[in-house]
Parts: structure tokens; sequence; C-alpha cells
């Protein structure tokens, strides 16, 4: 196999991929490394479920992704949110705001297979995997990277190289970009779970001291359940059988739908934020987890991710329409790329970080303030409009394929 592109993606997790999708057809030479057995898949494309934003299934849909999922995604129409020990609570209707459905719910793992179906129909991507990065070069004008595959060591060079491998990113480090890291204190459980109120498009949040409780709605009469603890007392709860876990999730939750019935097999995560100090160095360029991990609590980062895909993919068009074959690692383009992601990256950083920060404090005059917002928000049409269009994925420079359904 050659061993020059003129893009490199190293990582080939959700955002990598779709950043692969995105490339097809712009006539330069696309590869991609992955670490991850084909097998096993991506360690991303587990049990997690995803709350997609109306933009992100808008930009999926014309990737041709989403008809390669297993199960259709499952419309989130209403959001109740509200918090323990604070008065109110409020419940958001998409037709409210014109819409349909706010996002839709997908199993991490099956977006992940529908998004392996349409790479293996890329002919003009070259795959390295299981191969793993090594070392990363970024200096000159052809970057380098070592891979490691089947035990023999080899380098690949490429006009850009994209670093999509991730919250701990090798290629992060390798070209000296430094981050700013926050340990949030909590793990985060996620499972499926049945109570006898099957779904019927509603999701809730519900904000506590220890961490965010949700139920999102998934096809097949299950909720997908998510439930914040105390990072200290993640072992304890990952021991509990499925019947304590069940008794400690409706504590938690409460009875909003319903009685617990059944909950499916757990898995928890650690929660922090590790965010890039720059998203360029020389010709490499930082996307999804690799630029930005955040808190999942707004349901944010695989949809910022894309955002990131969809707007490298998008300037590169434009170049090509302009004037014949783009440099792909040019620096105005990447200086373009850097300030066409500004005004998303930060409101989107600034919403997450808020909203579990805010939501995670008990103290009582933050309470009060809390509950009078939550009032504010639930009476003032133009206070919701412009959050929930953030959320729907709608903030700053839309990329193309996010605004309109395919
Ligand atoms: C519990 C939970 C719930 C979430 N819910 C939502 C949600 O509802 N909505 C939402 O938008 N987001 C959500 N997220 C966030 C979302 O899952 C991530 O933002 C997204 O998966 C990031 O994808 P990525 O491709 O950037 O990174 P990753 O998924 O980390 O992929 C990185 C890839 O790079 C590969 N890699 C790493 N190092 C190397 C190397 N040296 N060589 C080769 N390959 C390498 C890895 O194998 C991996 O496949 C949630 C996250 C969690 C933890």
């Amino acid at each position: 196999m050659d061993t020059s592109c003129d893009i490199l993606i190293l990582g080939g997790g959700l955002v990598g991929a779709s950043l692969a999708c995105a490339l097809d057809g712009s006539g330069l030479r696309v590869g991609m490394v992955e670490a991850s057995e084909p097998a096993s898949g991506a360690p991303g494309f587990d049990e997690r479920k995803l709350a997609l934003s109306l933009g992100s299934l808008n930009a999926l849909a014309a990737l041709e992704v989403l008809p390669g999922l297993a199960t259709p995604p499952a419309p989130i129409r209403r959001i109740h949110v509200s918090r323990v020990g604070d008065f109110g609570s409020v419940e958001l209707r998409a037709d409210e705001f014109g819409r349909e459905r706010f996002g839709a719910v997908v199993l991490a793992r099956e977006l992940g297979a529908a998004l392996e179906t349409r790479l293996d129909g890329l002919a003009d991507l070259a795959r390295w995997r299981p191969a793993r990065v090594v070392a990363v070069m970024p200096e000159g004008e052809s970057p380098r990277v070592r891979i490691e595959q089947a035990g023999e060591q080899r380098e690949l060079q490429a006009r850009l190289l994209v670093a999509a491998d991730g919250t701990r990113s090798l290629a992060r480090s390798a070209c000296g970009i430094g981050a700013d890291e926050h340990d949030y204190g909590q793990h985060l459980f996620v499972c499926s779970l049945q109570t006898d109120r099957p779904p019927d498009g509603g999701a809730y949040e519900r904000f506590s001291a220890q961490g965010p409780v949700a139920l999102l709605p998934m096809a097949g009469g299950h909720y997908g359940a998510l439930c914040g603890v105390a990072a200290g007392d993640a072992k304890r709860i990952a021991a509990m059988d499925d019947a304590a876990y069940a008794d400690y999730f409706q504590q938690r939750f409460g009875w909003r739908a319903g009685r617990v019935r059944r909950v499916g097999k757990r898995s928890h995560y650690p929660l922090s934020r590790v965010v890039a100090r720059d998203l360029v160095a020389g010709r490499c360029l930082l996307m999804g987890n690799a630029a930005q991990t955040i808190h999942p609590v707004g349901a944010q980062g695989f949809n910022l991710g894309l955002r990131d895909a969809l707007t490298y993919a998008e300037l590169l068009q434009d170049r090509r329409a302009g004037a014949g074959v783009p440099d792909p690692g040019e620096p105005a383009l990447l200086a373009d790329y850097v300030e066409a992601r500004r005004e998303d990256r930060e409101s989107t950083l600034a919403f997450s970080d808020g909203l579990a920060r805010l939501t995670a404090n008990d103290s009582p005059g933050l309470s009060a303030l809390r509950s009078l917002a939550l009032l504010a928000f639930a009476q003032s049409p133009s206070v919701r409009a412009p959050l929930v269009s953030g959320a729907m994925g709608f903030r700053g420079r839309i990329p193309r394929l996010a605004r309109t359904p395919a």
C-alpha cells in the first residue's frame, strides 16, 4: 500500500470515521490509522446511548450513514428537566420550536457499525488497521507518523495529519499542544432500562449533587438510562446486582417514568474535561475528543466533533470549487478552520461545563437562583429559543450538511 496520502486521519472512532465519509469525493488521497481490531470495533463503538442533535441527524443522513443503522434512531420530542432539592421543573416540547423532534437517540455500537459499513464502501480510502500510531513528526510540509502493525514499524507521510485519536491524543502531545484538564469527580453509569411506562418520545434529565440522572427514549420499548455518581461510590455501585441497581436508580430518578422493571448490563465512565489549547500545530489539526472532551451531561461531545469534521470537509470543498485541487494542510485553510470553529466550540464548551458544575452545586443560595432561572426558562420563549437551538446543533457557523434534512 502507498505510504503517502494527502490527508491522514489518526483514529477511526466516531469522529475520524465521520471525517473519512465527509471527505469522500474530495479527489484527495485519504488514509486512516486505527488501533482497534475490526472484529471488536473501535472502543467508542460501545453500549453508550448517544443523543444526536437535529443537525447531526441531517448530516449523517446526507453522508449515507443513517440508513445503515440496525435500529432506527428514537426521536426525542419532549425533554423534562428538574433538579433534586430545587423548586420547579420545565418541559420543553419540540413542536413549540416548530420542530417535529429535538434530535434522536442511537446506540454508539450501532452508529459505529453503520459508519464501518459506509467506510467499507469508500474505494479510495486507505486503511491501516489494526495499527497503532507510535510517533508523530508534525514538522515541515510533509508531516510523518510511525505506525506499528503486526509487529512491524513503518512510516507514513501526508500533507495534513488529522488527530482524531481521542482524549489522550498522542498526536496532540507530540505536536506540543497543551490541554486544560478538570476532573469532575463523577462516574457516569449507562445501561438499558425498562419501566412499566414505555417511552413515548419523552426524555428526562434530573440533576443532583452527585451528577445527572437521565432517561433517553430508545427503540424497542426501553430507555437509555444514565446515572452520575460520586467517583468514590462508583466501585460500590458497580458491584450491585440488577435488582439493587434498579432500586438505586428509582430512588435517584423518582417515579416520573413509572416503576423501574428491568435494567440491562451496566458500564461506567469516569468524567473529565480535557480541552486542547490550540487546534492546529504546523500541518496537524485536532478534532473530536482529541480537541475537546466534555461532560456528557448536555449530550454534545460527538455532535460537536461531527461539526468539526463537517466544517473542515466543507472548507476544503469550497477551496476546491475555487482553484482546482487544494493543498489540504495549507496554513490559511487551517486558520480558516480554527476561526470557523471558534464560536460553536466556545459556546458548547461553556454550555456543557456550566451545566455540569452549576447543577451539581448544592449550596442553598445557588439552589434559589437555579429555581429562578428555571422559572425564567420555563416562561420565556426568548430565553429558551437560543439555548434549545444551540443544543440542537445550530450554533455559530453551521455546516451546510447539518442545516437541512437530506
Ligand atoms: C457515557 C457517555 C455518553 C455520551 N453521550 C453522548 C451523547 O449523548 N451525545 C454526544 O454527542 N456525545 C456523547 N458522548 C461523547 C461521545 O461519545 C464522544 O464525544 C465521541 O465518542 C468522541 O469520538 P472521537 O472519535 O473523537 O474519539 P474516540 O471515540 O476516543 O476515538 C478515538 C479513536 O482513536 C483510536 N486511537 C487512539 N490512539 C491511537 C493510536 N495511537 N493509534 C491508532 N489509533 C488510535 C482509538 O482506538 C479510537 O477508536 C458521550 C460520552 C460518554 C462517555
